[in-house]
């Protein structure tokens, strides 16, 4: 380790890293300065269950955000591999157990299926409508993301294009979603699977005059121009493995199991001191880039995090082990086609509002919102031969309407609580109760383990447990000063945000990463 670097990141998740490539690739000299003993943060794989050779994602499972660019510019090798079923949710009709399945690949089925669930085309035909306002908000503004901020008046304009353009912007960017959805949708299964996209890891519902749910939903809805999921072939750590690599080939260095002890941010010359294998060191930097959230820098600069209602995190997260797939009661389709989707239950429009007042109550709720994948039947490389022939699979389930505030008090309690919760979610649709299905271990332990947003912010760092690290943000400058900027400037000279907590941040993409390295090429 030299004394003196050109950048120093603090953090090492995979925003960090394409920061780190983009300096690195540029010449300049970079450290990266990582708590935990891995690199990539959110963005890791691991073999949680010591006795089986399967490596699940641990934290993020999905990407759609990851812009091609950065996956050119960087040279990645990186395969986002389509799935077959986008989602699939189990549901009861007359007695008879059934399911909605919406395809990847095959529009006839999805158009069956929701006239199989509602008696009619019309639902189909609106749910199309309101999609296609996702799309047209999509195309105006998804390749402003690697660009500096603009404003929002001038950003609205580009959409003053057409009446389906106007319509979008309206819908989405002015008017809580919860409208939009009611206008378009009648069902509340249908109305519920889209509300979802709006609620992942954050705490909100349909009216919230926040717009915080609007601005969840868009990032569900807009990376890539398509808002598709896919699934990262080698799991999520396969990303962060590439990055790291991009970013170690560009010359930038690492240093793990680091404990921050200060950071100089208002020198000329930034400082930044550490404890690594109990000896401190110092080093200093131009230019500091902050990959953990505001809530971790404000320890450093002494000042308090002031968050707002809507940063808090509401996320549970269930990783297991199966060594078979379990049957489903609905026989309509093959368990492989419904579990490669996401597998929603208790995600109806009028339960999660239930579900959303009971949590705002402190309560579990009585029906907890949840969805669930399973990695390997897309890609089942994350899973050892062996145990690929007996049939074993990962499996990952996102539990919605769970605040920090719940678990906060007595972690260890309310985490197994809200586990049995999620399973009994999942058990009413199921020929076997889940735990049936879980692979076991040498000490008879079930292969089954579960995150609070308590455990997910001592684990990362991110505020209460919010997978964004704080509130989503929108993609156009809200306040008239803040255009033209990257959206990843702080109060300091020469201290830039390159994490989910700059203004476009959140979520596997990279892009604050390459915003705030194109900030620090800019200045030089
Ligand atoms: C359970 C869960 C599921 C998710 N699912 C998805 C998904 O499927 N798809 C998707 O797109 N997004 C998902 N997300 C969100 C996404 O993973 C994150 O927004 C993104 O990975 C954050 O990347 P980042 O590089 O900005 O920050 P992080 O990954 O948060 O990296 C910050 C780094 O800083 C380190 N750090 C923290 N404090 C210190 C300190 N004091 N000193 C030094 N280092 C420190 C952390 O250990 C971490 O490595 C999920 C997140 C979670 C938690």
């Amino acid at each position: 380790m030299k004394s003196r670097y050109d950048v120093v990141i603090l953090g090492a998740g995979h925003n960090g890293l394409v920061a780190a490539s983009y300096l690195g690739q540029a010449g300049l000299s970079v450290l990266l300065l990582e708590k935990n003993d891995y690199i990539g943060g959110a963005t890791t794989s691991q073999k949680i269950f010591p006795d089986y050779d399967a490596r699940l994602s641990r934290y993020s499972y999905l990407v759609s955000l990851f812009p091609e660019k950065i996956i050119r510019d960087l040279g990645l090798n990186l395969e986002l591999r389509r799935r077959a079923t986008a989602s699939f949710t189990p549901y009861v009709n007359h007695g008879r157990h059934d399911g909605l399945l919406l395809s990847n690949v095959d529009e006839q089925v999805s158009r069956r299926s929701i006239i199989d669930l509602t008696g009619g085309e019309t639902e189909y035909e609106q749910m199309k409508k309101f999609y296609n306002l996702s799309r047209v908000f999509a195309e105006h503004s998804w390749d402003s993301m690697l660009e500096p901020l603009v404003a929002k008046e001038e950003f609205r304009r580009r959409f003053d294009v057409d009446e389906v353009s106007r319509e979008a912007w309206q819908s989405l960017a002015e008017e809580p979603l919860g409208r939009a959805i009611e206008r378009y949708l009648r069902d509340d299964l249908v109305r519920g699977l889209v509300l979802t996209d709006a609620k992942v890891g954050i705490f909100t519902y349909p009216h919230d005059p926040s717009l915080v749910q609007n601005r969840c939903f868009l990032y569900h809805l807009i990376g890539n121009r398509t808002g598709e999921w896919k699934v990262p072939v080698g799991g999520m750590g396969a990303v962060a493995r590439e990055l790291e690599q991009a970013a170690r080939k560009a010359g930038a260095e690492f240093v793990t199991d680091v404990n921050l002890l200060d950071v100089d941010l208002a020198e000329k010359r930034k400082s930044v001191r550490f404890d690594i294998n109990a000896r401190q060191q110092t080093v200093e930097a131009r230019f500091l880039l902050v990959n953990f959230g505001r809530n971790v820098l404000a320890k450093y600069s002494g000042k308090p995090y002031q968050p707002n209602a809507e940063d808090e995190g509401s996320v549970f997260k269930i990783n297991m082990l199966l060594r078979k797939l379990p049957t489903l009661k609905a026989k309509k389709y093959s368990a492989e086609e419904a579990w490669c989707g996401t597998f929603h239950t208790d995600e109806g429009y009028e339960q999660m509002n239930a579900s959303y007042e009971q949590a705002s109550k402190g309560e579990l709720p009585n029906k907890t919102p949840c969805e669930v994948y399973c990695h390997s039947l897309t890609d089942d490389t994350i899973v050892a031969p062996e145990l690929r022939k007996q049939g074993f699979h990962t499996m990952t389930l996102f539990g919605l309407d769970a605040p920090y505030s719940l678990f906060v008090k007595n972690n260890e309690t309310m985490r197994k609580r809200a586990e049995e919760k999620f399973l009994e979610s999942m058990n009413q649709w199921l020929e076997e109760p889940l735990e049936d299905c879980l692979a076991v271990g040498r000490d008879g332990s079930l292969c089954i383990e579960s995150k609070s947003p308590v455990d997910i912010e001592h684990s990362l760092g991110m505020y209460h447990g919010n997978i964004f690290q704080d509130a989503p943000t929108w993609p156009f400058a809200t306040k008239k000063e803040k255009a033209g900027t990257w959206g990843v400037e702080t109060e300091w000279e020469n201290v830039f945000l390159c994490g989910s907590s700059a203004q476009r941040g959140g979520a596997v993409s990279g892009i604050p990463g390459h915003n705030a390295a194109k900030k620090v090429l800019a200045i030089l």
